[in-house]
């Protein structure tokens, strides 16, 4: 396979050799350097690889140049390389050009000439974004292969699990690809063991679970300790937090996650709310540096388990896993979030995973190339979706119930889910039925305002209408409201859900009615539901849980 290419434009042939010459040094072994001297001529470039479908990780170009600036360039180069990570060159005077590109045009980066030395100015941020790229295109990167059917609910599962688990892997689709009937037949795959997933050097998977999938990978599935300080179920960002607090400190910590790391927000394409971050990061990026962070600490990750059940044993709290294993631990932090709800309409539960999907993630964006796209929800998650899925498909249509999509999204997302070009908002929308056979292939959209029913072809539609606690697995001892949130703090006391709590002393902040268990995030009731919250109530509940160690 052909190596990604990273583009640089300079009209200056010095400074165009220089950078040439650093990146070349840099990246050569793994990315094509390809070198224009005017942004006609690398718009020429952009539109060669695209036709040829091959990848650009990354534009750099200078702002300063004759007939056509960077930004004009970059404006236009983005139409034919929409994933290429795009980086302006300036000068000091350039710079607010720059900020409001971030806004108007989506910059990456922009870094101001010289960067001399590149060790220290150039490449960290380069390596930051090409991570990023690569990160993002794990499909055409990597060694596990996946053959299976477009439509199918299992290659589905099996493909979100492999990007949110961050693992490079090749889709290839039975009825399009060659190489996917070649494969299949050397590996005589029937119809009922698909997908086909190909580990290297390791055996040939039919149809796996989740759990023998991550095996096969080298992902941990099983706790190696008898006891913990510390068991964390969950590790979105509120789980991952506590993690890196709790190992850091010194606790014994172990982490056990049913899907991917990051949670709900692992499938972000940009949290731009979360300090520190003035361009915005990516849910993956977010995850893949905190799962860094927890693992360099000592925190142990138990992948693809689903907690089913917990216990209490004397001053021990123990988690029961699906497929029989337990964890003990002395302390424990529930850290769940919350799951996405379900949109109730005729024909929509035969069809998810095969054209109707909750949330969605790189890949099904790429998927959705030049094609009718519908979207249901109004809060920032479906905002954020509507633009990430609009690089790639041809018209994405938003459906909010309501008559204003002000009450419910961001400013900032409104203003530019309004801009986009592709983008259409259908207001007082709202979906009735779906029909299809083998996938989605029509909606019947109601105009709440009108009563008028129509449907429309199309075979993609995503869903984001909120999100509930599936708190069940926490049994009686945990008090939760009627939605299922988590009692913590004051509320174990007072709130009329409230019926326990044994001890003299009262609750700490962030614990629930079982001592020693506490909860932090989403999945808390009264919580704000936030990146930054959940992470910092997570931080929060180590500090509490060292003070509850001190009191068994
Ligand atoms: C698409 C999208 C975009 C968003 N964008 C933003 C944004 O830009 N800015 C912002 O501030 N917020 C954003 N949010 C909200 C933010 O992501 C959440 O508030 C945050 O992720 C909550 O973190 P958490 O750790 O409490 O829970 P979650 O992120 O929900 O993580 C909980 C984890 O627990 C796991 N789990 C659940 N039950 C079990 C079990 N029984 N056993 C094992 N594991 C279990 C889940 O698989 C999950 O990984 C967004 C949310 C979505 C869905």
């Amino acid at each position: 396979m052909a190596k990604p290419a990273i583009l640089t434009v300079d009209d200056d042939p010095a400074v165009s050799q220089a950078i040439t010459r650093d990146l070349r040094r840099q990246y050569g072994s793994e990315y094509q350097i390809v070198r224009a001297t005017s942004g006609a001529e690398a718009l020429g470039v952009v539109n060669e690889f695209a036709l040829r479908e091959r990848p650009i990780a990354l534009i750099a170009s200078d702002q300063r140049m004759p007939h056509m600036t960077g930004i004009e360039f970059l404006e236009q180069a983005r139409v034919h390389a929409p994933e290429a990570k795009l980086v302006l060159l300036t000068a000091y005077a350039d710079t607010a050009v720059a900020i409001k590109a971030i806004n108007d045009l989506g910059l990456d980066y922009y870094l101001m000439k010289p960067w001399d030395p590149p060790e220290e100015r150039l490449y960290p941020v380069l390596d930051d974004l090409l991570s990023d790229w690569r990160r993002e295109h794990v499909e055409e990167l990597g060694g596990v292969r996946v053959v299976g059917h477009r439509w199918s609910e299992r290659s589905h599962e099996i493909k979100t699990f492999l990007a949110r688990n961050h693992v490079p892997y090749r889709w290839l689709d039975l009825e399009r690809d060659p190489e996917a009937q070649r494969l299949h037949d050397l590996a005589h795959g029937g119809d009922a063991e698909l997908p086909l997933v190909f580990v290297p050097d390791g055996d040939t998977l039919h149809g796996p679970s989740l759990i023998d999938l991550a095996d096969a990978l080298g992902l941990s599935t099983r706790a190696e300790q008898p006891l913990y300080d510390l068991c964390i179920v969950g590790a979105g960002p509120a789980g991952l937090a506590a993690a890196v607090y709790a190992a850091s400190e010194g606790l014994q910590t172990v982490v056990v996650e049913r899907e991917a790391p990051g949670g709900q927000a692992g499938q972000s394409a940009a949290i731009e709310n979360y300090l520190g971050f003035p361009k915005g990061l990516s849910g993956a990026d977010l995850t893949q540096r905190a799962v860094a962070q927890a693992r360099r600490f000592g925190a142990e990750m138990v992948l693809a388990r689903d907690v089913q059940r917990l216990e209490a044993r004397g001053p021990v709290r123990a988690v029961c896993l699906g497929g029989g294993a337990e964890i003990e631990a002395r302390a424990m932090l529930v850290a769940s979030g919350v799951s996405y709800r379900l949109l109730d309409a005729p024909g929509l539960a035969e069809l998810t995973g095969r054209g109707v999907y909750y949330g969605a993630t790189a890949s099904e964006a790429r998927q959705c190339r030049g094609d009718d796209v519908y979207i249901v929800g109004a809060a920032n998650s479906a905002g954020q979706a509507a633009l990430n899925l609009a690089r790639f498909a041809r018209r994405v249509v938003l459906l909010v119930r309501s008559d204003s999509l002000e009450k419910s999204m961001s400013r900032y997302l409104t203003q530019r889910v309004l801009a986009a070009d592709n983008v259409e908002v259908r207001l007082q929308g709202e979906v009735v039925k779906g029909r299809g056979d083998e996938h989605l292939e029509a909606i019947t959209i109601v105009d709440r305002s009108t009563g008028r029913e129509e449907e429309v072809a199309t075979e993609w539609l995503f869903v984001f209408i909120g999100a509930s606690p599936r708190t069940d697995w926490l049994g009686a001892d945990v008090a939760r409201d009627p939605k299922g949130f988590v009692l913590t703090g004051h509320d174990v006391l007072t709130h009329p859900a409230a019926d326990r709590w044994p001890l003299a002393r009262s609750p700490y902040v962030l614990e629930t009615s079982l001592p020693g268990v506490f909860a932090a995030g989403d999945v808390r009731l009264d919580s704000m539901k936030r990146v930054a919250s959940a992470v910092g109530e997570g931080a929060m509940s180590v500090y509490l849980v060292h003070r509850y160690l001190t009191t068994i």
